[in-house]
């Protein structure tokens, strides 16, 4: 509710100024109205970040997802003659193509990928100039020839393709595009709430994108980590020793530094703790070494 206060006063001549309200006054009431608005589109877009809230059946981890699995599939199945038209179509040599197929069914048929019952598929791409890895939602996943090419041993193509298995089961895609919903919700509330229609619009809503950008950041850094811990477990179970995606990420660390970043490495800029993460996970597995039935 809004009144305007009037004032009477004598002027030093005699005559009667009446005076409607002040202009702060007004200005305020309207700052309140805004952040009123910007606080309801907050809760809203938070509320209805929170109502898509599951358990994930496989990792057992609670998130906040509104794709329904069947909607994931169709999206990422959706995208892959993009994918593949984007990366110089499929790879023309068939002994590699049925390599990459051969360790990727390999890791989902004996690790519990398998309970996920996404429909995956392992491609490889002709592209011999963008080193890169990656997976499209619903299990659509991916190695581009160049990345192939580096790859030294099948442990190590089976270590890039768990990781990538690993970002299906997580539904980081799915996750991503629930919080990218919320980010803008908030983005909005933010601008609603500051801006007044002046010239200090366009700063404030830079400065929203801006703290939006870093936050699906660091989910993505959080991603990148969880997915790294997926593939050595996946990687592990299919009979796969963990300890050569340290050599992977060493091949990803020398290829780096371009303006094009592989997947691996975009969303994290330290493969130093992401070799760390990998040796621990190792030494709690295999305190003795690791056994030599393990293929390298
Ligand atoms: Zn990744």
């Amino acid at each position: 509710m809004t009144y305007q206060r009037q004032s009477t006063r004598r002027a030093p001549n005699g005559q009667t100024i009446r005076r409607r309200g002040t202009p702060r006054n007004g200005a305020g009431s309207a700052l309140k109205m805004r952040l009123i608005i910007g606080l309801v589109v907050a809760a809203f877009a938070f509320f209805s970040f929170l109502s898509k809230r599951e358990v994930n059946p496989t990792t057992g981890e609670v998130q906040y997802i509104s794709l329904t699995r069947d909607q994931e599939i169709t999206m990422g199945l959706q995208a892959v003659p993009q994918m593949v038209q984007q990366h110089g179509g499929l790879d023309p040599d068939p002994e590699a193509q049925a390599l990459v197929d051969m360790v990727g069914e390999n890791l989902v048929r004996n690790s519990f990928a398998a309970t996920s019952e996404y429909p995956f598929e392992f491609t490889l791409l002709a592209d011999d100039q963008v080193i890169n890895a990656f997976a499209l939602p619903g299990g659509p996943t991916f190695i581009t020839a160049a990345l192939f090419n580096q790859l030294e041993t099948e442990a190590q193509l089976a270590g890039v393709l768990g990781h990538e298995i690993g970002h299906v089961i997580a539904r980081h895609g799915a996750q991503r595009i629930a919080k990218q919903e919320l980010t803008e919700g908030l983005t909005g509330a933010v601008v609603m709430a500051a801006c007044d229609g002046g010239s200090s619009c366009q700063g404030t809503a830079r400065m929203a994108q801006m703290i939006g950008g870093m936050v699906n950041m660091k989910y993505g850094r959080e991603d990148e980590l969880e997915s790294d811990h997926l593939g050595l477990e996946i990687m592990m179970s299919a009979g796969y020793n963990p300890a050569s995606m340290t050599r992977v990420m060493e091949i990803l660390a020398a290829s780096g530094g371009g303006a094009r970043q592989p997947e691996f490495m975009s969303t994290h800029p330290d493969p130093g703790n992401r070799i760390q993460g990998i040796e621990d996970f190792v030494n709690e597995n295999f305190p003795n070494g690791v056994p030599p039935e393990y293929i390298d």
